[in-house]
C-alpha cells in the first residue's frame, strides 16, 4: 500500500500534478465517487514513464480517465492512480483535410476546430461531453456519426519506452465499444475528414444540437445513456419508459422523466443508489421482456460481481 511519503516521491519525479486522496466526485459528470489514491495530471510522455515505473515499484494500478462523463465510480473510490490528460495533452493540428489531436482535448473543441477548417464528418457529435480519449474508447457517436469512422491511427503509451502508432485498421470498433486494452493510455489520434460546404456542416450541427436539447435532461448531472440498446428490438430507453420506470428513484438516483435511458443524480445520489436503481431496472426489463440490459457506462472501484443481474 502506498502512503503519503511514497506519493511525495512521485511528486518529485514528475513535472505534472499529483493530487492525493482526490475525490472522484470532482471528476465525474455524475458528481459521484470516493477518493482515488492519487489523481495525476502528467505533463509529458516522460512523466507517464515515471508514473508507470512508480506504479510498478509500488504495485498499484493505473487507470486513465477523461472527463468522467461516462463513468460511475464507487463510493469507496479507486485503489490506484488515476491519470488524466485534460490539462497538458491538448494539441490540435490540421494539415489540409488531415487532423491530429491529443486525447486530452474536449471532443466538442475538436469538432468546433474541424468546422472552422471547413471539415465535416464529426459535426453531429458536437454535444457529446468528454475528451477525445474517452470518445475513442467508447466509440462515441450521435445521429449516425461515430468517432471511429474518420479515424486513421492512434498513438498509445503502453508502458514501454516509446509511444506506439497503431493503424485504425488494427482496432475493432463496435456500438459504444472498442478493442483498446484497459492498460492502454491513448495519447493522440489522426483523422481524415471531409472537406464540406460550411453551410451544410453548420446545418447538420444545429439539427443535432437542437435534437439533443429537446430529448436529453441536460440540466441534470448524468453520464448519458446508462444501458446499450439491445442488439434487436426496441431501444433501452423505450423499454424502460414502457415499463413505467420514468421518474422511478432510489435515494438520490432517478430515472429521467425526459429520457428513460438516463439516470440522473437528482439529490446527492451515492454510487450505492445508482447500483440499486440499475439493478431494479435490469430486473424489471428481464421480467417483462427477457432482455438483459448491458451497461454502456463504465464503472471503476466496484467489487467484482457488483453489476451482475
Ligand atoms: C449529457 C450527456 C450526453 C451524452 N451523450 C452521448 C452521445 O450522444 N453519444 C455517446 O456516444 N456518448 C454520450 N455520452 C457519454 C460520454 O459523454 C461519452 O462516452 C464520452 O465519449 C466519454 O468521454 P470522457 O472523456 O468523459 O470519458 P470517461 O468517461 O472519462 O471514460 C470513458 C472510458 O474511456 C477510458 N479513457 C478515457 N480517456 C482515455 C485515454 N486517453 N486513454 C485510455 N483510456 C481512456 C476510461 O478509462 C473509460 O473506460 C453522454 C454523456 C452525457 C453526460
Amino acid at each position: 500500500m502506498i502512503n503519503q511519503m511514497d506519493l511525495g516521491q512521485l511528486k518529485k519525479m514528475i513535472e505534472g500534478k499529483v493530487l492525493d486522496n482526490e475525490l472522484m466526485s470532482k471528476h465525474t459528470s455524475y458528481g459521484i465517487g470516493g477518493p482515488a489514491l492519487a489523481f495525476v495530471e502528467p505533463k509529458s510522455i516522460k512523466d507517464l514513464q515515471m508514473i508507470k515505473s512508480f506504479a510498478l515499484r509500488n504495485e498499484v494500478k493505473i487507470y486513465c480517465i477523461g472527463s468522467g462523463s461516462n463513468l460511475l465510480v464507487s463510493d469507496a473510490g479507486i485503489n490506484g492512480l488515476v491519470i488524466n490528460l485534460e490539462k497538458y495533452f491538448k494539441k490540435i493540428l490540421f494539415n489540409n483535410n488531415k487532423c491530429y489531436a491529443e486525447t486530452g482535448v474536449k471532443l466538442s473543441k475538436l469538432v468546433k476546430e474541424s468546422i472552422k477548417h471547413g471539415l465535416g464528418g464529426m459535426e453531429t457529435m458536437i454535444g457529446i461531453p468528454g475528451t477525445l480519449g474517452g470518445a475513442l474508447v467508447m466509440n462515441a457517436g450521435a445521429f449516425n456519426q461515430e468517432i471511429s469512422r474518420y479515424l486513421t491511427a492512434v498513438e498509445i503509451f503502453n508502458g514501454k519506452d516509446t509511444v506506439e502508432r497503431i493503424s485504425s485498421n488494427d482496432i475493432n470498433f463496435g456500438y459504444r465499444t472498442s478493442s483498446f486494452k484497459s492498460t492502454d493510455i491513448i495519447i493522440g489520434a489522426e483523422f481524415v475528414l471531409n472537406p464540406m460546404d460550411a453551410e451544410e456542416i453548420e446545418k447538420n450541427r444545429d439539427i443535432a444540437n437542437n435534437r439533443r436539447k429537446s430529448t436529453q435532461p441536460l440540466k441534470f448531472r448524468s453520464a448519458g445513456s446508462v444501458f446499450k440498446n439491445p442488439k434487436q428490438g426496441q431501444p433501452a430507453g423505450y423499454l424502460i419508459d414502457k415499463a413505467g420506470l420514468k421518474g422511478k428513484s432510489i435515494g438520490g438516483a432517478k430515472v429521467s422523466e425526459i429520457h428513460a435511458n438516463f439516470i440522473v443524480n437528482d439529490a446527492d445520489a451515492t454510487a450505492g443508489d445508482m447500483v440499486k436503481l440499475i439493478e431494479y431496472i435490469r430486473k424489471t426489463i428481464m421480467e417483462k421482456h427477457s432482455i438483459f440490459l448491458e451497461l454502456e457506462i463504465k464503472t471503476l472501484g466496484f467489487a467484482e460481481g457488483t453489476f451482475d443481474a
